[in-house]
């Protein structure tokens, strides 16, 4: 049994004043393997004073001297990578077949982030005009449980980049990779207080972060509500705010797409992350004459998508990551049903065999509408809703018929034309034909899917402030 006692401040590992101790679980099997003891208000106080002093000098660092502790960031996470995804695999029910290449890619985005550094102009001038680009201050970073590895790793890059010393929240869900994440940067020996790290709960320590004058801007990911939260309470302080909230994203397939490929590709992108991530497509639009054999290639491409043990390289779903994400897909299951969608596979309960952990079945509705709760809710879990279409303005219809506005996805072989169908959907990102990333482009949402955006330049910016000098 490990036990986290401690938190990450001024450089140094410390003792936690909160008293607080929460059970880890591994949602595998519903067993405690840590016992960790939270953060509270007095912890979240001392590490934003740790930052803000911290602050006088790296604010005024070079960008060769941002770029070299970026480097060196990505040395100390990359050289942890295998440890980092187990401890994914085991806290949180991450399938290793996700884990390994998230937490590689948020020891790529330290090295993507300088890239993004170098390009972009952090002093322009015209006449007798000088425009600086400041850190805006300390900042506060706020993580969710479904992606710990890369969001911690994407915020603190673009922090740094931009000259801010930070202090992390993440979720107290996350406590045994954040700690082996922390064993990472604790060896990069930087300077201290450039980051603190302080887990405790979203209501104590977050909040405490939220109201502090001391900090200037919180960059948070995770669900709508305590983003609005986040919103309204900052007020009191004029924070800036950059919020990455939920989604409930689109796949247009195009009449001419190739079902064979574009089927196993959408079912992979509902059944993203075991369905517990933000980007997941998880309203397949389809044309209506298609319908039967979209069905028919959705069973027949099912068995590509074995749910199981997360740390088993075949297994594509893993669990829930606690007992109430169970009951929370288990409940827009039975609402689906109750509002007249068809189960096509999968359903309610646990997988036979797996009755031990949160492992719900991956399940595909037909015959869903688009007003319906499940198409317009968050589920967070695999469930995927297969919506009819009659032409493709209705399919553009439907597809932004939503408060949200993250990601979205459109399949065809006519490029043209799914390019001409992508430039019509109302969200931060639209990949053509398959789960596209790149680390320079930027990411976030319209509408409820939040405010601002990470990733590359748009990322660095989000943490600056111009200030124009005129002569
Ligand atoms: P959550 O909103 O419950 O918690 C996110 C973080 O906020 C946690 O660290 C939590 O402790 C903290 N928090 C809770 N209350 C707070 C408060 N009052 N003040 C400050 N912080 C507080 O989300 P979750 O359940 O951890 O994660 C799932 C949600 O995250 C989903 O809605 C999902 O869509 C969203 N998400 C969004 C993105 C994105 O990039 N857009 C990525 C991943 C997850």
């Amino acid at each position: 049994m490990k036990t986290i006692t401690k938190h990450y401040i001024d450089g140094a590992f410390v003792e936690s004043h909160g008293r607080e101790v929460l059970d880890i679980i591994n949602p595998s099997n519903g067993k405690v393997i840590a016992r960790a003891t939270l953060a509270d208000e007095e912890d979240a106080r001392r590490a934003i004073a740790a930052a803000k002093r911290a602050f006088v000098s790296f604010r005024q660092t070079t960008k060769k001297e941002r770029a070299k502790v970026l480097r060196r960031l990505h040395e100390v996470v990359a050289a942890r990578v295998d440890d980092l995804t187990a401890a994914m695999v085991e806290e949180y029910g991450g399938v290793v077949r996700f884990a390994a290449p998230i937490v590689q890619a948020g020891a790529n985005a330290f090295l993507a982030t300088e890239k993004a550094l170098q390009e972009l102009p952090l002093a322009r001038s015209w006449n007798k005009t000088t425009v600086t680009y400041e850190p805006v201050g300390v900042a506060g970073l706020i993580t969710p449980w479904n992606a710990n590895g890369l969001f911690l790793c994407v915020k603190l890059a673009s922090a740094v980049a931009a000259g801010c010393t930070v202090v992390i929240k993440p979720s107290e869900l996350s406590s045994l990779q954040t700690q082996v994440w922390l064993e990472c940067l604790h060896e990069a020996r930087l300077p201290q207080g450039l980051y603190n790290v302080v887990t405790g709960r979203g209501d104590v320590v977050g909040a405490e972060l939220v109201r502090n004058p001391d900090v200037a801007k919180i960059s948070f990911t995770g669900s709508v509500g305590i983003g609005k939260t986040i919103m309204r309470d900052g007020a009191a302080t004029m924070k800036r705010v950059t919020l990455e909230l939920g989604g409930k994203s689109p796949n247009i397939l195009l009449d001419d797409a190739v079902l064979e490929k574009a089927i196993p590709t959408a079912l992979g992108i509902a059944f993203l992350n075991s369905g517990q991530a933000c980007a997941a497509g998880t309203r397949l639009l389809v044309p209506k004459s298609r319908l039967d054999a979209v069905k028919r290639a959705i069973v027949d491409a099912m068995p590509a998508f074995p749910v199981g043990y997360p740390a088993d390289r075949k297994t594509a779903v893993g669990p829930m990551v606690t007992q109430k994400q169970y009951e929370r897909v288990q409940s827009y299951i039975r609402k689906g049903i109750a509002e007249g969608a068809e189960v096509l596979v999968g359903g309610e309960g646990h997988p036979p065999g797996l009755e031990a952990g949160h492992f719900v079945k991956p399940t595909v509705f037909v015959n869903v509408t688009n007003d319906m709760t499940i198409a317009q809710e968050e589920i967070f879990g695999p469930v995927l809703c297969v919506i009819t279409y009659e032409t493709e303005e209705d399919a553009i219809r439907i597809a932004n018929d939503t408060s949200f506005g993250l990601h979205a996805f459109v399949s065809g072989t006519d490029v043209q034309r799914a390019r001409r169908v992508a430039s019509q959907i109302l969200a931060g990102r639209v990949a053509i034909n398959g789960m596209l990333d790149d680390q320079q482009a930027p990411f976030g949402g319209f509408k409820h899917s939040g405010v601002g955006r990470e990733f590359g330049t748009f990322g660095i910016d989000a943490f600056l402030e111009p200030r124009a000098i005129l002569e």
